[in-house]
């Protein structure tokens, strides 16, 4: 029998891709809210959050009992695409508590359960009703990385090695790629104008209002408005990936709501069943809804486990404004706290929007906050093209004082790693 905190079979029988588990050297266990466990008792605040696919913390409870009372009750597990009670609950919900009150009318479409799988769908989807092939994406996009997803996916390391087919997309610059010099939105108007500019008619413009995994770099309204005026005058769709600034990330369900767009396709997963299980769905504006029965199919698109806990999230966190107060509050608090510590890094900045936010800094200093925060028990990670943004996705539900417990500690390890005497491995 193996030690409680023995990790060799990891070592021995896992592949060598697996990665958050290289900075935290513990076991896990148990997880309550914005707290973990590991095997041996070690308590540890959780800022990782499941990359956002855990934005009401570990282990809800009303999503929890819902979630037994289902399996007690032998409801089926395993769907298909077959109707089933809790697809039905889910849907009435997400219509009544979601769709309606913004005035929105989308098919839903559940896609395979990663986000990959969504993005998936939705290129194909967009390709098929225009009938074109061609698809702009930004610069530090991360869509995932399946084939068509990794393709649009900016970051060099992802879509290195021996990938086929990664062709058919046009990259742009991102809002403010190209710091206040161009007007990336004006550049991609006078692409889309030019018969010259070498840019073939896209079938859809894909991006995400916040960049995860690029770096927590933010398009202002203003550019979202513009591309989705650019996309609507070019016959092309507006495919908004939500999938990590969605359910609420963002101070808002839709990431998208302060910019007043209306995308064609929204893709949403990670916190869309609340609980960490897998799902995922596109939103299709009616018209566009062009599939053939079964032309897109796959094995686990009924995850009815996923619709339950969905089905309560939804009941318990969106009916009321406050849950998006306590965010807009508790950004106002991580904002205030990460300013004063950026002030304490030489060229430090402070990105992202609502509780979505990170601290860009060297690659070398970045890793070593990272690896002195989690030393201090707060699990966190980096994002962007080098790894130099420290990136907090605390659950939407942490407490107050335990966002300050958590700050505490990254204000700590900013000032060991600033004065850490040894070298630093990025
Ligand atoms: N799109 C965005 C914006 C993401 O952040 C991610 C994952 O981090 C994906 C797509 C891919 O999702 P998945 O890892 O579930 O395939």
């Amino acid at each position: 029998m193996a030690e409680l905190a023995d990790k060799g079979i990891f070592e021995r029988r896992e592949s060598a891709v697996r990665s958050y588990c290289r900075n935290l050297d513990a076991v896990l266990a148990t997880g309550r809210g914005t707290v973990v466990w590991d095997v041996e008792g070690n308590e540890y605040l959780d800022f990782l959050a499941g990359a956002g696919a855990l934005n009401y913390g570990h282990n809800d409870p009303d999503m929890q009992r819902s979630l037994i009372d289902y399996i007690s009750g032998n409801g089926i597990a395993h769907g298909l695409d077959l109707h089933t009670d809790a697809k039905r609950a889910f849907l009435e919900r997400f219509e009544e508590i979601v769709l309606a009150p913004r005035g929105m009318d989308y098919r839903v479409q559940f896609s395979g359960p990663t986000g990959a799988n969504a993005m998936e769908a939705a290129l194909k989807l967009a390709r098929k009703a225009t009938g074109r092939s061609n698809i702009v994406a930004f610069t530090r996009a991360f869509h995932g990385l399946s084939a068509g997803a990794l393709a649009l996916t900016g970051n060099s390391q992802l879509r290195g090695g021996p990938v086929n087919g990664l062709g058919n997309v046009s990259r742009l610059p991102y809002d403010g790629y190209l710091g206040g010099v161009v007007d990336s939105a004006e550049l991609l108007a006078k692409m889309l104008a030019d018969p010259s500019s070498g840019l073939d008619a896209p079938a859809a413009i894909v991006l995400e209002t916040v960049q995860g995994e690029g770096g927590l770099n933010t398009a202002s309204p203003r550019f979202l408005r513009r591309v989705a005026e650019l996309a609507a005058d070019h016959g092309a769709l507006l495919i908004v990936d939500d999938i990590q600034a969605g359910c609420g990330r963002t101070g808002s369900f839709f990431s998208f709501e302060p910019a007043g767009i209306a995308p064609d396709i929204v893709a949403l997963s990670k916190s869309l069943s609340g609980y960490g299980l897998p799902m995922s769905v596109l939103l299709i504006r009616p018209e566009l809804d062009v599939w053939e029965p079964g032309e897109h199919t796959g094995t686990f698109r009924g995850n009815a486990h996923a619709f339950v806990t969905a089905t309560a999230t939804l009941e318990k966190f969106w009916t009321s404004d406050a849950l998006m107060n306590d965010v807009a509050r508790r950004s106002g608090l991580l904002t205030d706290r990460l300013t004063e510590i950026a002030r304490r890094i030489p060229g430090a900045v402070l990105k992202g929007r609502g509780m979505m936010l990170g601290l860009e800094t060297q690659p070398a200093l970045a890793a070593r906050i990272v690896q002195e925060c989690i030393r201090g028990n707060l699990i966190i990670e980096r994002a962007g093209p080098r790894d130099e943004v420290v990136k907090l996705l605390a659950p939407l539900t942490t407490l107050d004082e335990q966002l300050e417990r958590g700050m505490e500690i990254l204000s700590n390890s900013v000032d060991r790693a600033l004065t850490s005497p040894f070298p630093i491995s990025a």
